[in-house]
């Protein structure tokens, strides 16, 4: 059996953490993979650290920890086994859920970061995606080339990145593209160094840094099926325009439709709705 040492390699006891230490004073960076079991992009990128950053340029400053977040999910290839890992963080504890567990021995390594970034990758969209928080909109920019920046009152989500940002630490996002496309990891891979280059945990590097429009999303509602029957009116993909009450979904007898005014985006749909998770979500674009 071949196994991931980045799921085996332990830290204060707790499985999925790997440390590696500068040596040198300075903050505690967590990078998050597997959050969603099936987003395996976060894995392969802390391989390519270890194995070919790292080893060219040792980190310049404090701790980097490589955390793989949904041991269960990512071995049995689901998104999650009872409840989506990024939307309990401010929930109370189930004891009866894994990712409620699994979540519950890792907050007290999740509070030890300074800054977070958590690796995911879509199911439905090859866009490159970084997530912040609101007040974190300008910094972002400045970190990140993607195409697409969406800004969130983190705290609030119940996601993982929220629950990192508590007391004015900072933590961001990165969708990937697509699940195991290889176009996402490398575009992804990209980003990734950025982030660690603009926290100096890595020497700045020469590489063109092409930095185009960017287009700002604000998070404003998710769209939660009820029924099995529920179904987007059309191909949704990436991030959709959407007409003053145009409906975009019909779920048993509820239609659902854009009441949010102008300049209303449907982004992340999911490919295959389901009841327990959200379908996607609606924005209103800022720039
Ligand atoms: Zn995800």
């Amino acid at each position: 059996m071949i196994t991931n040492p980045f799921l085996t390699n332990q830290y204060k006891n707790i499985s999925g953490i790997t440390l590696i230490d500068s040596g040198n004073p300075g903050k505690n960076l967590g990078l998050l993979a597997i959050t969603h079991g099936n987003e395996t992009v976060g894995l392969k990128v802390f391989a390519y650290l270890k194995q070919e950053i790292l080893k060219k340029h040792p980190l310049q400053q404090g701790k980097l920890f490589l955390i793989a977040m949904n041991l269960l999910a990512y071995e049995e290839h689901r998104r999650f086994i009872d409840d989506n890992m990024n939307r309990i963080s401010n929930q109370a504890y189930k004891s009866t859920s894994y990712e409620h567990q699994r979540l519950g021995e890792l907050k007290p390594i999740l509070r030890e970061m300074d800054i977070t970034l958590d690796i995911h990758s879509f199911s439905n969209s090859h866009d490159i995606v970084a997530i912040c928080d609101i007040q974190n909109r300008e910094k972002a920019k400045q970190i990140f080339t993607t195409e697409t920046i969406l800004v969130d009152n983190l705290e609030q989500s119940g996601s993982i990145i929220g629950y990192c940002t508590r007391k004015q630490k900072e933590a961001y996002g990165i969708e990937c593209g697509l699940h195991d496309d290889p176009e996402g990891f490398e575009r992804g891979k990209e980003e990734i160094l950025n982030f660690l280059e603009y926290y100096q945990y890595l020497p700045p590097n020469n590489r063109k840094k092409e930095r185009k429009q960017q287009n700002i999303y604000q998070f404003r509602e998710k769209i939660q099926p009820i029924t099995k029957d529920f179904k987007f009116t059309r191909d949704f993909s990436g991030f959709s325009y959407l007409k003053e009450n145009e409906v975009f979904a019909k779920d048993g007898d509820i239609e659902h439709k854009n009441t949010l005014g102008k300049n209303i985006y449907l982004g992340i749909p999911a490919k295959e709705p389901r009841v327990n998770d959200s379908a996607g979500f609606l924005f209103k674009k800022l720039e």
